[in-house]
């Protein structure tokens, strides 16, 4: 009453109140079922070696597009269903997507392996299960587990610690890669870095966007650098993400990259297109 009464802004915000509330509602309800539909589904975006330009892996990246909703950011859909068991779900059908797809890309190419990239929420971190899930459904499907990496950030690691610890231990110990996602904008905790591969578990780091973002400034390459001497003294890989330009590519390699993702390199697309753009 007191919003309608005091005036149309008033109205308005209220009003959209009511819409955000309900729009999350709706996405709930829609998710849970797009999930149980495997309705979601992979694109997959290429990581590539920036000295030969070749293909080394992919990133799978998970997509929704809901009828009524329309095309639902994965950061929006993958916090709602990280509230619930619902991620593992979600994670199950993106994967054994994923891995169908790649499987088919190795045997009929009878190419070098190339890496298939899987992002892991927060929640799952505290899934006692989660490497079981992987290397089921790897088994399963043929697809090679040494070949499959797991995406984590900085701040999934924060809560629970130890779990964490045991999850990442069990992942790495079974043949799968462990790389830090968005490297630097989390809580990064380099003594908690120190740790993982001292214990052999850190198999890469992937530095975040923001880093390379605005290439003239000295500051990007000097930290491109710490970086990456920090990748060498762990002994892990790093990837460095956003190349959009030319640019970001020249000082990538400059600053001694080898690997590298971006919209330069290649857009996140569906699993046909993914499958042509590797070289034979
Ligand atoms: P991420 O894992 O760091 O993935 C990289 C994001 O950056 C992707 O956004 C990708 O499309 C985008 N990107 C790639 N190259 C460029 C570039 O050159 N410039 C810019 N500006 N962006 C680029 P996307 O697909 O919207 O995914 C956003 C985030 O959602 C991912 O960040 C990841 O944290 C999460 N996510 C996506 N799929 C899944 C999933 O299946 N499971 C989980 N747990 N999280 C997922
Ligand atoms: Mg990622
Ligand atoms: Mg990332
Ligand atoms: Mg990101």
């Amino acid at each position: 009453y007191a919003a309608k009464r005091s005036g149309g802004a008033t109205y308005c915000f209220y009003d959209n109140r009511i819409d955000g509330a309900r729009r999350r509602l709706t996405m709930i309800t829609r998710l849970r079922r797009a999930v149980a539909d495997e309705a979601l589904y992979p694109v997959f975006q290429p990581v590539r070696d920036l000295n030969d330009n070749r293909i080394t892996g992919f990133e799978a990246l998970a997509r929704w597009h809901d009828p009524e909703l329309g095309q639902v950011p994965p950061t929006d859909f993958i916090a709602i269903a990280e509230r619930s068991p619902l991620i593992d779900d979600l994670f199950d059908s993106i994967l054994r997507q994923s891995l169908e797809a790649a499987v088919t890309w190795y045997v009929e190419r009878d190419g070098p392996g190339r890496q298939l990239a899987v992002n892991i929420a927060a929640r799952q971190l505290r899934d006692p299960q989660l490497t079981d899930r992987i290397v089921t459904a790897a088994d399963r499907i043929g697809h090679p587990i040494g070949l499959i990496c797991a995406e984590l950030t900085e701040t999934a690691m924060m809560d629970d610690e130890e779990t964490a610890h045991q999850t990442l231990a069990a992942m790495s110990e079974a043949g799968i890669g462990v790389y830090i996602d968005d490297f630097g904008v989390g809580y990064s905790n380099v003594a908690r870095l120190t740790d993982l591969a001292s214990a052999g578990i850190l198999a890469g780091i992937k530095v975040d966007r923001r880093f390379i973002a605005d290439p003239a400034e000295p500051r990007t390459t000097a930290l491109l650098q710490l970086f990456r001497h920090m990748s060498e003294t762990f002994g892990a890989e790093i990837v460095i993400e956003g190349i959009e330009t030319d640019e970001h590519l020249e000082v990538a390699r400059r600053m001694g990259y080898r690997l590298g993702q971006g919209w330069h390199l290649g857009r996140p697309v569906a699993a046909d297109l993914a499958r042509a753009s590797i070289e034979t």
